[in-house]
Formats: C-alpha cells, sequence, structure tokens
C-alpha cells in the first residue's frame, strides 16, 4: 500500500459505514508507526443503534491482549463508574482514539505512553469512521487525548469536563475524565471526590439524552 507522507490510517480505511468491514480493515492498518510493537489493532465495540460513543485514549496492557477496549483496570472502572450514574454500558459504543496500545517497555512489563498528536491525528480516520457508521446523537470524549482528536484541536479537560460543545460528527460531544486519571491518584480523600465527579459528568449523558429524543 502506497505510504502517504504524513502518518495518516485514510488509505487504509474503507468508504463503508458498515462497522463489521471497517474492523476487518482497521486489522491490516499500518497508518502509523504503533502496529509495529502492538499485539493487534483494538477496534471499538457496541451498538450500532448506540446513541451515544464513549471514547478513550488508547488500548491498555489487556485490551491489547484481548483485542476489546476497556476490558482492563480503567474499563473496570468506568463500568462501575456507568453503574453508579445509571447509564447502561450494553447500550453505548465504546471505542479509542489510538486503536493501538504504544508502551515502553520495563522489564517484563509494559508501561503506557502517552499517543504524540501525531498519532492522534493519524489515527482519526478510524474514529470519524466509527461515528459516521454509528451516527450517534452524542460523543462522549474522557481525558485530554480523546478530546483533542474529537475535537480535532487542543482541550484543557479539567476546565472543559462536564460541559458540551457542538461538533459536526454529532448534536453534542460531552468533555470528561480518563478513568485511568482515577487510578492514578494516590490519596483516598482525593480519589473518592474525583470519582463523585466522574458519576456527575457520566450522569449528563441519561440527562441529555431525555432532553433530546431520537427524532
Ligand atoms: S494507531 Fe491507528 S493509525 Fe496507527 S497503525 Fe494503529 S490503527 Fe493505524
Amino acid at each position: 500500500m502506497e505510504r502517504t507522507h504524513k502518518p495518516s490510517a485514510a488509505p487504509w480505511v474503507p468508504e463503508t459505514k458498515n462497522l463489521n468491514r471497517l474492523r476487518e480493515a482497521a486489522k491490516d492498518c499500518e497508518g502509523c508507526s504503533l502496529y509495529q510493537n502492538a499485539t493487534q489493532t483494538v477496534f471499538g465495540e457496541g451498538s450500532r443503534q448506540s446513541r451515544v460513543i464513549l471514547v478513550g485514549e488508547q488500548p491498555g496492557d489487556e485490551e491489547d491482549q484481548q483485542g476489546r477496549p476497556f476490558v482492563g483496570p480503567a474499563g473496570k472502572l468506568l463500568n462501575r463508574a456507568l453503574e453508579a450514574a445509571r447509564v447502561d454500558r450494553s447500550e453505548l459504543y465504546v471505542t479509542n482514539a489510538v486503536k493501538h496500545f504504544k508502551f515502553s517497555p520495563r522489564g517484563k512489563r509494559r508501561i503506557h505512553a502517552k499517543p504524540s498528536a501525531t498519532e492522534v491525528s493519524a489515527c482519526r480516520p478510524w474514529l470519524q469512521a466509527e461515528v459516521a457508521a454509528v451516527n450517534p446523537q452524542l460523543i462522549v470524549a474522557m481525558g485530554s487525548t480523546a478530546a483533542r482528536s474529537v475535537m480535532g484541536r487542543e482541550m484543557r479537560v479539567m476546565s472543559d469536563r462536564g460541559q458540551f460543545f457542538s461538533h459536526e460528527w454529532a448534536e453534542s460531544v460531552l468533555v470528561t475524565v480518563h478513568p485511568s486519571a482515577l487510578l492514578r491518584i494516590p490519596e483516598h480523600e482525593r480519589r473518592e471526590a474525583e470519582w463523585k465527579l466522574f458519576v456527575r459528568d457520566l450522569g449528563m449523558i441519561n440527562e441529555w439524552l431525555t432532553k433530546h429524543p431520537k427524532s
């Protein structure tokens, strides 16, 4: 496949709104260098009819091995937070801004490494194709990488969280933190406070859906 100068998944993204075809095509993506060390592409999953897409940063170690998004520690925390916010995960489509696991080897461990702006931009065509296929009303961007990918620009997650933004991909975009950020807070009290804020943000999904019935 011919390479474009700037890293981009675009040459691998088929013109289709069929999620299975997109998922199959993404397995072969070499749009940036991240495919070289990861086990496999981790594509999004969930209902084709979802009114909401949740976007995270990138697959973690467990996601990389299982080939599914949000199955590791951050995914488990996300599940608990969604439950606390009374949001049914089975009614959501969940994915990541970047589809391959980026890490630094440390002994036998693989330590998460933040994807660069170039890698986020390279992978954006997959996210755009997923959004076009699912056609959600609301996109929830969790963390700075997801917010940057969805909005196409730098976002200040701590001040933008809990706010809705207009967007050409959907009726609205809600920004919040990434669940892995909570896992990194050592102090119990601060972690509890952040947990409440995260559940509050996720609770806005149902409020928004109620106010914006599908036409
Ligand atoms: S991270 Fe995205 S653009 Fe890069 S190789 Fe993987 S799927 Fe392709």
